[in-house]
């Protein structure tokens, strides 16, 4: 790697350890980076120090948040008889954007995972125990991935909150909106007649 002067080429290797970026795009990055105004590449590299520096989990739902508590966590409007248990903070911007749920999230930060070495107590789950069982809550909703670590999760989590009297569900799968049948898989087809609903 003796092509580039050594700013370059670590700048080269900062960008390729992001998710997503190969050689080539970090590369790419990297001679933008050069090419801007040096205000420009101030403010980039501020942005990146200011977030992680002022990013920290919220006190009730875990979500990222520069507060103590997030905005979702403050709004009173929402239901707070409901909570939406996702895996990522991602996952909340993904349901809001749906403008369907008014209730409130957990975030797990992961699932379980036994592969991989990531068990109950890695995840957000006594934290959701926790709030639950301090305050009103009648349903919980799971919305974790519809693969094999977001099922067991999800199922790990209603097995303990069963007891607790509280209502369990689980979103439902199916095919894609603007999907055809014809090429859903089997499971995606079985899990989208499993969750059928009355017209
Ligand atoms: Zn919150």
């Amino acid at each position: 790697m003796d092509y580039y002067s050594t700013p370059i080429a670590k700048l080269i290797e900062e960008f390729t350890k992001l998710p997503g970026i190969g050689r080539k795009t970090a590369q790419r990055l990297a001679f933008h980076v050069i090419s801007i105004p040096k205000e420009e590449a101030e403010m980039l590299s501020e942005a990146i120090v200011d977030a992680k520096n002022s990013i920290k989990y919220c006190n009730i739902c875990t979500n990222l948040t520069d507060k103590d508590v997030c905005n979702i966590c403050s709004d009173t409007k929402r239901d707070e008889a409901t909570i939406c248990v996702v895996e990522d903070p991602r996952d909340v911007v993904a349901m809001e954007r749906t403008k369907e749920f008014k209730g409130y999230y957990h975030v797990l930060h992961g699932v379980i995972s036994p592969l991989e070495g990531i068990g109950p107590e890695e995840i957000r789950i006594k934290e959701l125990l926790t709030r639950i069982s301090s305050h009103d809550v009648n349903e919980v909703v799971l919305a974790t991935n519809p693969n094999i670590e977001g099922e067991a999760t999800a199922m790990y989590i209603s097995k303990l909150l069963k007891p607790m009297g509280i209502k369990v569900s689980r979103i439902a799968y199916g095919i894609p909106v603007g999907g055809d049948l014809e090429y859903a898989d089997e499971v995606t087809l079985s899990k989208a007649l499993e969750g059928r609903k009355e017209l």
